[in-house]
C-alpha cells in the first residue's frame, strides 16, 4: 500500500464528465489498496473569467478580496469531485486550505506556503477517505484566504507530498510529458522519461508550461520525485527527480525559446567605476528583472552595454535608459523588441566540452547571427533575430541528437 498524492489541472476536470473520469482513475488505485490525497485546479478557464470580474469592480482588484473571489473556483472542483467519487460507491472528503491547515504568509495572491498541518488529512486516510484538497489556496495565521499565484496547484500537491512523505507524486496534465523542444514548432521532439530538477527549473524558466516552476524548487528542496503524465492516457509521463549519473551521458537534454524578452543597448559609456550601478540600479528601483547583461572594456575607452530585460517593460526600460545615457554621458540608447532568446539545457554538459562551440557552428551554419551569449553551468543561450526561432531550435534539436527516430 502506498500513499500516493495526484494532482489534475483544469483541462482535466473542466466539465462534469471529465471530473467522473478523473474520479474513476483515481478510484482505480483505491481499488489496488493505495492511500488516496487528489489535488485539483479549477476548471479551466474559471480562474481566468473570475480575474475578469474582478477588474470589472476595481481597477485595481483589493487582494484580500481577490484571493476570496479566485479560491472558489477550486471549491467547486473539489466538492463535485467528492461527491462523484460517493455516487460510485466509495467515500472522500473534500479539504480547503484553511481546513487542511495549508498555512501561508500574507502576500495575498502570491502567497507562500510557511508550514502544512497534515495530521487531519491523515486522520481521514486512516477512515478510508479519498482525501480531496483544493490546489492553489492556503490560510494566513490570522484566517485570511490566500492563492499562491496563478499555476500554484502544482505548488499545492508537491508541499502536501513533501508534508505527508508521500510514496508518489503525480501531476496529471493534458501532454503526455515534458518534451525535449516545443512539439508545436518541432515535429520530432519526444517526451523525455527522466529529466533532473534543476534541467526542469531551466527549462520551465526558459519557457515550458508544463510545470509551474515553484513546484519544481520546491520538489527539489524536499526531494519529491515529480511524475508529469497525461489524464487521457495510461502511457508513463515525464520523472522529475534527483540527478543521477546515468542522466549525464547526454550533453543536451532540452532545447527551449524565451520570446518575452527584449534587448537594450546603451552605446559609448564611459568606461568608468560606477556606471554599472547608474545604469541597473534605475531599473530595479522600478521592479523590473534584467536576465543578460553583456559588458565589454577597452581599457579606458568607451564602451557598449547590453542587456535584455521583459518584453512588457521594454517601453518603460527605454524611457528610464534615455535619461541614464545623457547623465552619465553615454552617446544612446537602441533596443529591440523582436528577439528571442534559444537556449540548450543539460546536466551533461557539465563533463562534455565543444557544447557551446557546437551550437554556434549550428547557428552560423543556418546563418544566424547571434546578438547575445550568456552560460551558466547546464545552460548555454544565445539571442538572435526571432524571425529564425523556428529554423533554431529544430536544427540545434537534430545536431544534439534529440530528434525522435522514425518509427
Ligand atoms: N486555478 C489556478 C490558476 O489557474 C491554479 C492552478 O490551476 O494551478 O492559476
Ligand atoms: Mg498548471
Amino acid at each position: 500500500m502506498a500513499l500516493i498524492v495526484q494532482k489534475f489541472g483544469g483541462t482535466s476536470v473542466g466539465n462534469p464528465q471529465k471530473i467522473k473520469a478523473v474520479a474513476e482513475r483515481v478510484l482505480s488505485y483505491s481499488r489496488q489498496g493505495h492511500q488516496m490525497v487528489v489535488v485539483l485546479s479549477a476548471m479551466s478557464g474559471e480562474t481566468n473569467r473570475f480575474v475578469d470580474l474582478a477588474h470589472q469592480m476595481q481597477v485595481l482588484p483589493d487582494p484580500r478580496e481577490m484571493d476570496v473571489l479566485l479560491s472558489s473556483g477550486e471549491q467547486v472542483t473539489v466538492s463535485l469531485f467528492a461527491m462523484a467519487v460517493k455516487e460510485a460507491g466509495f467515500d472522500a472528503i473534500s479539504m480547503l486550505g484553511d481546513q487542511v491547515k495549508i498555512v501561508t504568509d500574507n502576500m495575498h495572491t502570491r502567497a507562500r506556503i510557511k508550514h502544512i498541518d497534515s495530521d487531519g488529512i491523515k486522520k481521514e486516510l486512516d477512515a478510508g477517505k479519498i482525501v480531496v484538497v483544493a490546489g492553489f489556496q492556503g490560510v494566513t495565521e490570522s484566517g485570511d484566504i490566500t492563492t499562491l499565484g496563478r499555476g500554484g496547484s502544482d505548488t499545492t500537491a508537491v508541499a502536501l507530498a513533501a508534508a505527508l512523505k508521500a510514496d508518489q507524486c503525480e501531476i496529471f496534465t493534458d501532454v503526455e510529458g515534458v518534451y525535449t523542444t516545443d512539439p508545436n514548432m518541432c515535429a520530432t521532439a519526444k517526451k523525455i522519461d527522466k529529466i533532473t530538477y534543476d534541467e526542469m527549473l531551466e527549462l520551465a524558466s526558459l519557457g515550458a508550461k508544463v510545470l509551474d516552476i515553484r513546484s519544481v524548487s520546491f520538489a527539489k528542496r524536499y526531494n519529491v520525485p515529480l511524475h508529469v503524465r497525461s489524464t487521457f492516457t495510461d502511457t508513463e509521463g515525464t520523472w522529475v527527480v534527483e540527478e543521477d549519473k546515468s542522466m549525464e551521458s547526454n550533453p543536451v537534454s532540452g532545447v527551449t525559446y524565451n520570446k518575452n524578452e527584449a534587448r537594450i543597448t546603451i552605446s559609448k559609456v564611459p568606461d568608468t567605476p560606477g556606471m554599472a550601478t547608474k545604469i541597473f540600479n534605475p531599473i530595479s528601483e522600478q521592479g523590473i528583472v534584467v536576465d543578460m547583461i553583456i559588458q565589454n572594456t577597452r581599457d579606458g575607452e568607451l564602451t557598449d552595454m547590453t542587456f535584455t530585460v521583459p518584453r512588457t517593460d521594454y517601453t518603460k526600460t527605454m524611457s528610464i535608459m534615455e535619461k541614464v545615457a545623457k547623465e552619465i554621458g553615454a552617446e544612446g540608447v537602441t533596443g529591440s523588441k523582436n528577439i528571442v532568446k534559444v537556449s540548450i539545457v543539460g546536466v551533461g554538459m557539465r563533463n562534455h566540452t565543444g557544447i557551446a562551440s557546437t551550437m554556434f557552428k549550428v547557428l552560423s551554419d543556418e546563418g544566424i547571427n547571434i546578438l547575445m551569449i550568456s552560460t551558466s553551468e547546464i545552460k548555454v543561450s544565445c539571442v538572435i533575430d526571432e524571425k529564425y526561432t523556428e529554423l533554431a531550435v529544430r536544427a540545434l534539436h537534430s545536431a544534439f541528437g534529440l530528434d525522435q527516430e522514425k518509427a
